[in-house]
C-alpha cells in the first residue's frame, strides 16, 4: 500500500488531501530532497519563492557535471526531473508552519499529518513531513557601488569564482576578523592581493608579518566606495581619499537564514562558528529537533555550496522517507490490531 492510501481524504482545512512531504524552497537542496522523495513514490509538494542565493551570478562553478551551467538552468532541469516522478512544484512563499498538538482531533485519515503550512495567497496545506530548504540572504556591507556588482565582480567564494578572476589585482574588503583568512585564501588565485582591513580591527604584528610574507598588501583606511564600469570593478576609494585599483573584490556578507516562518515551532538552534550567527540545529541527516522536520542546504549550513546543498538534500530526502516508512508500518500495525480487537469484541457479543 502506498502511504498516501493511509492518509488520503480531505484535510482539516478542507483545502486538499495531506502530503507525505512538503519541501519549502525549490533550488539545489530542496529539489534534490524532492527527487529522492518522488522516486520513493511519496506524494510531494515543493513550494518555492523563486529567489535562489546565486541568482546574481551568470554561471556556476565547482559543480561536477555542471561546470559553467547557469543557476536558473540547473533549477529548471531539476524541476523537470522531479515532475517526472509526480512531484508538484508551486510558486509561493511559506509564511508560517504550525503543528496540530498530539492528541488534538484530526480527520481519521490524516492523523499522521500534523504540520500545517501557510502559504501566501493560497489555502494552507497539511503534511506528514517537512523539508526546509530556503537558503540564506547575504547581508552585504553598505558601501556604494558594491551590491550592484555582487555575483559579477564582487564575489564571496574563491572556489566558485576565483579561477575566473585569477591573476587580477584582487581587493578583499573585511567585514570581520575572518577577512585575514579570506585574504590568505585569495592569495592562492593571485599574487596581487590587497586587504582593506578596517572592519577586521587592528592586525597584530604576527598576522601582519604573515600577510606580508606572501606579498598581501594591507590598507587600513575604511572603504567608502567601490568604483567600476558597468558590472566590472575598477577600484576602491578609501576614507583617506585615495583610490586603489583592483579588478575584482572578495567580501563576506552576513548570512541571514530564511527560517522565520518556523518561529512557532521553537526548534533548537546552534550558534555557528566564526560569528556566522544562529542557525537551526540538525543531525547528520538534516533532521531538526522536530522528528518530522529536516533542514538542508544554506538555511542550516551557511558554508554549503551547490554540491554540498544537493548532497544534504539527497540525505534528508532519504531520511524523511525512512521515517515515513516506519510510520506507515506503525499505522498498519495499529489498524491491524484495532481490527482484531473489533473482531474479538464482535465474537464475544455473538457468544
Ligand atoms: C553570487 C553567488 C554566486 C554563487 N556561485 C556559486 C557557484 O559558482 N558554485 C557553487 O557551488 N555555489 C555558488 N554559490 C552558493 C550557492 O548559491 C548556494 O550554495 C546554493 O544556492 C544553496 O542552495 P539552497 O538550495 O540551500 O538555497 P537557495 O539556492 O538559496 O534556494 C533557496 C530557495 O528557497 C526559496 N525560499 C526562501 N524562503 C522561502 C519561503 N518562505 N517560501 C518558499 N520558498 C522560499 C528561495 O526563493 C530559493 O528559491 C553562490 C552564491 C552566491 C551568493
Amino acid at each position: 500500500m502506498n502511504s498516501s492510501d493511509l492518509i488520503s481524504g480531505p484535510s482539516a482545512s478542507g483545502s486538499s488531501p495531506a502530503w507525505d512531504a512538503i519541501v519549502v524552497g525549490g533550488s539545489a537542496a530542496g529539489l534534490s530532497a524532492a527527487l529522492m522523495l518522488g522516486r520513493a513514490r511519496r506524494r510531494v509538494l515543493v513550494i518555492d519563492a523563486g529567489s535562489p542565493r546565486n541568482r546574481f551570478a551568470a554561471h556556476m562553478h565547482g559543480v561536477l557535471g555542471n561546470e559553467g551551467t547557469a543557476p536558473a538552468e540547473l533549477v529548471g532541469r531539476g524541476r523537470a526531473e522531479v515532475a517526472a516522478y509526480g512531484v508538484e512544484v508551486r510558486e509561493g512563499t511559506v509564511e508560517r508552519v504550525s503543528e496540530i498538538a498530539a492528541g488534538a482531533p484530526t480527520s481519521a485519515g490524516e492523523a499522521d499529518a500534523r504540520l500545517t503550512v501557510a502559504v501566501s495567497g493560497a489555502a494552507p496545506e497539511r503534511t506528514r513531513a517537512l523539508i526546509v530548504a530556503t537558503g540564506i540572504a547575504d547581508e552585504l556591507p553598505a558601501i556604494p557601488g558594491l551590491a550592484e556588482r555582487w555575483g559579477t565582480s564582487v564575489l564571496h567564494c574563491p572556489y566558485c569564482h576565483g579561477w575566473e578572476v585569477r591573476d587580477r589585482r584582487i581587493g578583499v574588503i573585511a567585514t570581520s576578523p575572518m577577512a585575514l583568512h579570506q585574504a590568505r585564501l585569495v592569495r592562492q588565485w593571485s599574487d596581487r592581493v590587497v586587504l582593506f582591513s578596517a572592519a577586521a580591527g587592528e592586525i597584530d604584528a604576527a598576522d601582519a608579518q604573515r600577510l606580508r610574507s606572501r606579498g598581501v598588501e594591507v590598507e587600513t583606511s575604511p572603504v567608502v566606495e567601490v568604483l567600476g564600469d558597468g558590472d566590472a570593478v575598477t577600484g576602491v576609494r578609501t576614507a583617506d581619499g585615495r583610490v586603489t585599483e583592483v579588478g575584482a573584490i572578495f567580501t563576506a556578507g552576513a548570512p541571514r537564514p530564511h527560517d522565520g516562518f518556523l518561529a512557532d515551532l521553537d526548534l533548537a538552534r546552534t550558534e555557528q562558528p566564526f560569528g556566522l550567527g544562529s542557525f537551526l540545529t540538525v543531525d547528520f541527516a538534516g533532521r531538526t529537533s522536530h522528528e518530522r522536520i529536516w533542514g538542508v542546504g544554506n538555511v542550516v549550513n551557511p558554508m554549503a555550496n551547490v554540491p554540498i546543498a544537493m548532497a544534504a538534500g539527497a540525505m534528508a530526502g532519504g531520511a524523511a522517507n525512512g521515517a515515513l516508512v516506519e510510520a506507515d508500518f506503525d499505522l498498519a500495525v495499529r489498524a491491524t490490531s484495532e481490527g482484531s480487537d473489533a473482531d474479538a469484541g464482535a465474537a464475544g457479543a455473538r457468544a
